[in-house]
């Protein structure tokens, strides 16, 4: 098996939506907001090889939306989606599957684009099976009026028109120890339906896909919550349940959020569980 980082594009969100209580003097010091108080924000997918397997957690957000809507989001730095996958050798014609944590604009946007006559929207990769599951597709196309704004439909229904759709079997409760790509997947509710959290078992490591179960280093302390998150509470508990596992088991986090740091470990103390080292990538091959 081999796994390689793909750095979509990076893009700031407010700071304060992203860290729901916590006042800004606090996550200031770990997520320094600019003037517009806006903090950094990656969107780095990961590239899993594994025979004949090319799969790709998450897609980021894609490049279909108007010059207006990308303007909310201040993209910044010069990634994009087919230069990192070029960047391996690879093309999006290459992938066989497509996984996509949960389906808020930032993670699946990639997954879909333009028609080439603009007319409509086609899967972006044409190969390609797209992962999703029952529960989190059914909260994902009927959604809430908070999660409206995240969810859209230019991003999802496309997958689904092309026969390409496809949804992990999901045991009734707990842990998936191995699903039909291979990997573990643990389900989290707090953040939104049924988002699913990568576990990947390589050379004797544990790398976790965090997703928004833990954006950015800064979002390890308990309460450290984003504003976006429907179950704060919940969100809370699986974190709780999460991190203490981390910290035993000595997994490796990937974040996929963090423009700043891509891979971390944790460890139990006074305080609660909090960061032990920061990783390259290149640490976990
Ligand atoms: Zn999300």
């Amino acid at each position: 098996m081999k796994l390689y980082p793909i750095e979509s594009g990076n893009f700031k969100l407010d700071g304060g939506a992203m860290f729901g209580v916590v006042p800004k003097t606090i996550w200031n010091k770990t997520n320094p907001a600019d003037n517009n108080n806006l903090i950094d924000l990656a969107a780095r997918c990961l590239l899993v090889e594994d025979g004949n397997r090319l799969i790709l957690i998450d897609t980021g957000m894609g490049n279909k939306q108007s010059e207006k809507f990308f303007g909310f989001y201040s993209m910044w730095g010069d990634h994009s989606l087919d230069k990192s996958l070029a960047k391996h050798g690879f093309s999006r014609d290459d992938v066989t599957d497509v996984f996509m944590t949960h389906l808020h604009f930032d993670h699946c946007g990639g997954s879909v684009q333009w028609n080439k006559d603009k007319t409509g929207y086609e899967p972006a990769f044409k190969n390609a099976h797209f992962w999703t599951n029952e529960n989190h597709w059914e909260w994902a196309t009927k959604p809430n009026a908070r999660e409206k704004a995240s969810f859209l439909s230019e991003n999802i229904l496309p997958m689904q028109e092309s026969g390409q759709l496809k949804f992990i079997q999901r045991p009734e409760a707990g842990f998936l120890e191995q699903s039909e790509l291979g990997f573990g997947i643990l389900f989290a509710d707090g953040h939104t339906e049924k988002q699913m959290i990568p576990h990947i078992n390589h050379n004797g490591k544990t790398i976790v896909f965090m997703a928004d179960l833990l954006p950015t280093v800064g979002h390890i302390p308990l309460p450290y919550v984003m504003g976006y998150d429907t179950r704060p509470l919940l969100t809370i508990d699986e974190k709780a349940t999460f991190l203490n596992e981390a910290a035993d088991k000595g997994y490796y986090l990937f974040l996929e959020h963090d423009a700043h740091n891509q891979i971390i470990t944790v460890e139990h103390t006074e305080k609660g569980v909090r960061l032990k080292e920061l990783h390259s990538f290149e640490d976990i091959l």
